[in-house]
């Protein structure tokens, strides 16, 4: 199987973890491999997904989240499970009444019948045969809803998720997002799956049975139903109240391990690096012991609930035992329809236990039905307007018109900034950190919207026109090159995938990375590690560079890596930078002096406001904040300009 049409099926993901793909998890195992291409063998094409992305939802995505809603989608699915479903709740129940027919007119004095015997005998092997084959295809039924159900959802939720604005991945943290996509959709199945038609087919049992109940014996069946039955019942809404509570408990708690434990694999570096070792494992100390507290707590609810239905059940059966003797002795009851009774009741207890523990995965089902509707429900707070037109080919003048932001609305880190960059100009954005650099970046991405002022390319508000034709027209370099598992080839085709072997090939030696790949075993087709881990940091900005010069974007975003790289390296990335800005307008967020010295034009920004503005040689010229950052730059032996910065106001503090 190729690894080209993968994305559709588990088979075809997995067959790439074994092959080329070189995933961290390291592949298949050699002595399993033979098993896993025999498996492989078997598995049938899957076509490439078809689906489209819009960055509007379609009327069904908006489609409220609902269990009916998700397996609404298949009716055919649906209504053969239940038929299924009620055919064999009937044929389960059977069997008692059988029995009572074979005591009473084959065992009984005077009614001996070996034939009557031997004839339910068969009945009931035959009755149980049919209902274990009809289990089998109803398990398959709804193991197959299950399944597309799942699929479609998990499709649902992640498509929400690229459609969601920066500010949700920022404020939500990764590991309570893995825990929706996992183990809130991991409830959801075991809920289709089994859940809802264990649920129905005990409730339709316990209906069966009442029935027949007050058809075997209308004073019996009343005792039952009268006595025991709101007895079990009000222990249950008992139990349904406090496993709810258990439940929601549990499921936010094992969301702040997950996220605890995500957090501090990821952050593994800095918390070796700052010796957080010991801190890390009391605050996860802390966390499991919370999650520890709600399954003790569930599980005390579990322990009274379980065994107390169990002895009420026995009690039941004690009572109609008395009662039950006492009309057999007096001839008002047949003792075929005695013990069918207590066969039934045995049935009857049976079916309320199993809806109640059904009851916990239907309460997992809801309370992650609930979380994932909240999450679908998550509006994007950078949306597009309805029926948004395409923004038109720009020649790239950008401009910031009284634009005031803030992450949070009241509390605003850019102030009235208003700035022009021309078609082909590039700027330095020059600073302290903090001073709401990237800030600026992110709102002429769109990435926010300005809380007040307008951001406008060629003369056109960003938010009037389609996201994908403004990002498509915009490249961004961050500061930490992202690299994806994969080759070198995908890593640099990221932003434009119909690009040519040749143009890859030209960016490569455009941002000056030929050496390196010349070196690699398998050039551009070499897999880097996810997050490039395999490459110096150097490398992974250049790779950045080029995969911004693969994009060909008309206006360029570009924040410089903080990191200090050697000389050598330093002179190449500058040249892939003069390269990428030829004939582009940019906005360079400049930790390196020497980096704005290059721009067309400096803007010095403090506090979310510009404090100065001109070419590098009229700011050297006039004495002011820049010039001051630059002389203590040159003084401090060419270190970050956010830091000769804070030097300098330091300084004036002092
Ligand atoms: P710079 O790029 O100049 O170093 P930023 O633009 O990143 O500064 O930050 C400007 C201000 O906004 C800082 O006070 C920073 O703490 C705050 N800030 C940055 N990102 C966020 C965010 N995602 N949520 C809230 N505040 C933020």
């Amino acid at each position: 199987m190729a690894w080209g049409g993968g994305w559709s099926g588990g088979g075809s993901m997995f067959a790439g973890s074994g092959t080329a793909t070189g995933l961290p998890f390291g592949g298949i195992p050699s002595e399993l491999m033979d098993e896993a291409t025999k498996i492989l063998s078997e598995e049938p094409e899957h076509e490439p997904s078809k689906r489209k992305f819009s960055q509007r939802p379609s009327a069904r995505e908006r489609q409220r989240l609902t269990l009916a809603h998700l397996i609404g989608a298949y009716p055919r699915w649906v209504t053969g499970g239940s038929l299924l479903v009620i055919i064999i709740s009937l044929l389960l129940q059977a069997g008692p009444k059988l029995t009572e027919y074979a005591i009473n007119n084959g065992m009984v004095a005077g009614h001996r019948s070996l034939s009557v015997v031997g004839g339910c005998g068969l009945l009931y092997l035959v009755m149980a045969l049919a209902s274990a084959l009809l289990q089998r295809v109803q398990v398959d039924v709804t193991g197959k809803l299950a399944s597309r159900v799942m699929h479609d959802l998990r499709i649902r939720v992640f498509t929400h998720f690229q459609r969601l604005s920066l500010d949700f991945f920022t404020d939500e943290k990764a590991g309570v997002l893995m825990s929706r996509m996992t183990s809130d959709i991991e409830n959801l199945q075991q809920l289709i799956q089994d859940g809802i038609s264990q649920f129905a087919m005990q409730g339709l049992t316990m209906i069966v049975i009442t029935v027949v109940l007050f058809a075997t014996n209308v004073t019996l069946a009343a005792w039952t139903v009268l006595l025991v039955v709101p007895l079990l019942f009000a222990f249950s809404i008992w139990f349904h109240v406090a496993s709810e509570r258990g439940y929601l408990l549990s499921r936010d708690r094992i969301a702040n391990v997950l996220a605890d434990l995500s957090e501090s694999l990821y952050g593994i570096r800095v918390v070796t690096a700052n010796n957080r070792q010991r801190r890390n494992i009391l605050n996860h100390r802390h966390v499991v012991g919370a999650y520890r507290d709600a399954n003790l707590y569930t599980g005390r609810v579990n322990a009274i609930y379980g065994p107390a239905t169990i002895a009420i059940g026995i009690l039941g059966q004690g009572l109609l035992l008395g009662i039950g003797g006492h009309m057999v002795l007096n001839h008002q009851l047949s003792i075929g329809a005695l013990v069918a009774f207590f066969l039934y009741l045995n049935r009857f207890f049976g079916p309320i236990q199993l809806l109640v523990q059904q009851y916990n995965a239907l309460q997992q089902g809801r309370s992650s039905i609930i979380r994932l509707r909240e999450l679908l429900e998550t509006p994007p707070t950078v949306d597009e307007v309805e029926g948004a037109p395409d923004l038109p080919t720009i020649e790239g003048r950008i401009t910031f018109e009284h634009v005031s932001f803030g992450y949070d609305p009241s509390h605003l880190v850019l102030h009235d900034v208003n700035l022009e960059i021309a078609p082909g100009e590039s700027v330095a954005f020059v600073g302290p950190t903090g001073a709401g650099k990237s800030t600026m970046a992110k709102l002429a991405n769109r990435f926010y919207d300005p809380t007040s002022g307008r951001v406008l390319l060629d003369g056109v508000d960003i938010r009037t026109v389609t996201l994908r034709s403004l990002r498509s027209q915009l490249g961004v370099v961050p500061q930490e090159a992202f690299l994806f598992a994969g080759s070198i080839r995908t890593n640099l085709s990221f932003g434009r995938v119909d690009a040519t072997s040749e143009e890859i090939e030209e960016a490569i030696d455009v941002v000056g990375l030929r050496d390196l790949v010349d070196r690699l075993p398998e050039g551009i087709d070499t897999v880097v590690h996810e997050r490039g881990q395999t490459l110096s940091a150097g490398e992974r900005q250049l790779l950045a560079l080029a995969r911004a010069f693969l994009a060909r974007p008309r206006v360029l975003i570009l924040d410089e890596a903080t990191s200090s790289l050697d000389l050598q390296s330093e002179t190449v990335i500058e040249h892939a930078l003069d390269r990428l800005l030829e004939g582009r307008s940019a906005i360079l967020i400049a930790h390196r002096l020497t980096t704005a010295q290059r721009a067309d034009r400096i803007v010095v920004i403090d506090r979310g406001g510009i404090v100065e503005m001109g070419t590098p040689s009229e700011l050297l010229g006039s004495g002011g904040a820049y010039a001051a950052m630059f002389d203590a730059w040159l003084a401090s032996g060419g270190r970050d300009s956010t830091r000769a910065f804070e030097d300098d106001d330091e300084d004036e503090d002092s």
